[in-house]
């Protein structure tokens, strides 16, 4: 029978292990959340990323600033949580605005800090194989963590596509697999073919974007599929709904497990991103 993976339940496990090695370590954690201008969507994911943090014990400070806030503003932000002894993880909720660099702002991040791994030092471990004190990007790691809990040590020597190249989820998604010795297909825009290499895959990780994109004929049978996207949109009887890249209905009789948009990827990311700041909070008592 098909599998569906259950990433709402995985993901309230990890909450509920990070409750408790909080209280273990008997440390207050502190997530700063970085908010700049009015988008809808990045404030629904800021306002359930602080409640998750207060869930879990941790100090959350939300930061909403203007939508024509200037770039050293959000530099001098930065600089002064980088100095902050309290806080443990800062997070700048993307995309910013046209007149800040997103480059500039995430670099700006102490790399101990940097709870969504996008630092070039934490980008750099993970690509070379230094998993000491990395923090990897929260929906890769939540991806590759679902993977591992139906595939077990499977993984090894499988072939994995990737679809989609970004480097929030395609590009560390792709260095995740391969640390598992998967052999590691992307696949992108530019890609000739991409329905015949998908049909090769054992693994399936769609980071696409676009609306119910992976369609039955991309899919080998049997295949494991973790679908990334988020999609929001208006059905023909004039619903608003999410949809994950992947036709879930479509291919449904020919995987044998796949997450759900939504209850799959999506709560995991939180999960990830609460378990990267006490894992942040842990490495800074033990230097302290
Ligand atoms: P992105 O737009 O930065 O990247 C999309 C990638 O898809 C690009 O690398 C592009 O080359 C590739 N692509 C575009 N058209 C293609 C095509 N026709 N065939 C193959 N590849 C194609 O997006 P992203 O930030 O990586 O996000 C991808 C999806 O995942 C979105 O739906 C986003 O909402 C979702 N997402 C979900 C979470 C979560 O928590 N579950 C987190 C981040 C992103």
């Amino acid at each position: 029978a098909t599998v569906i993976i259950d990433g709402k339940r995985v993901a309230e496990e990890i909450i509920e292990s990070v409750k408790s090695r909080r209280a273990i370590e008997n440390i207050v954690p502190g997530l700063a959340v970085i908010l700049v201008g009015n988008d809808a969507a990045s404030s629904v994911y800021v306002r359930s990323k602080s409640a998750r943090a207060k869930e879990c014990g941790f100090v959350s400070k939300q930061f909403d600033l203007h939508a024509d806030v200037s770039e050293s503003e959000v530099l001098e932000l930065i600089n002064n949580l980088n100095n902050d002894s309290t806080i443990h993880g800062i997070l700048v909720q993307l995309p910013l605005p046209k007149q800040i660099n997103a480059h500039h702002v995430i670099q700006s991040i102490a790399p101990e800090k940097d709870v969504d791994g996008f630092h070039y030092l934490n980008t750099g471990k993970l690509t070379t194989g230094d998993t000491s004190d990395v923090l990897v990007p929260c929906t890769p790691a939540g991806s590759i963590h679902l993977i591992k809990a139906v595939m077990g040590s499977t993984l090894s020597g499988k072939h994995a596509v990737v679809i989609g190249r970004s480097n929030i989820v395609g590009k560390p998604m792709a260095s995740l697999l391969l640390q598992e010795n998967c052999t590691v297909t992307i696949i992108h825009s530019r890609t000739e073919t991409p329905a015949e290499l998908c049909k090769l895959a054992d693994i399936v990780v769609a980071a696409v974007g676009i609306p119910k994109h992976i369609k039955e004929g991309w899919i080998k049978p049997g295949a494991v599929v973790i679908d990334v996207g988020i999609n929001r949109i208006t059905t023909e009887e004039g619903k608003n709904t999410l949809v994950g890249d992947v036709d879930f209905d479509n291919v449904i009789d020919k995987v044998s497990a796949i997450t759900p948009v939504p209850g799959g990827v999506g709560p995991m990311t939180i999960s990830m991103l609460m378990q990267n700041t006490l894992e942040a909070a842990i490495r800074s008592k033990r230097i302290a």
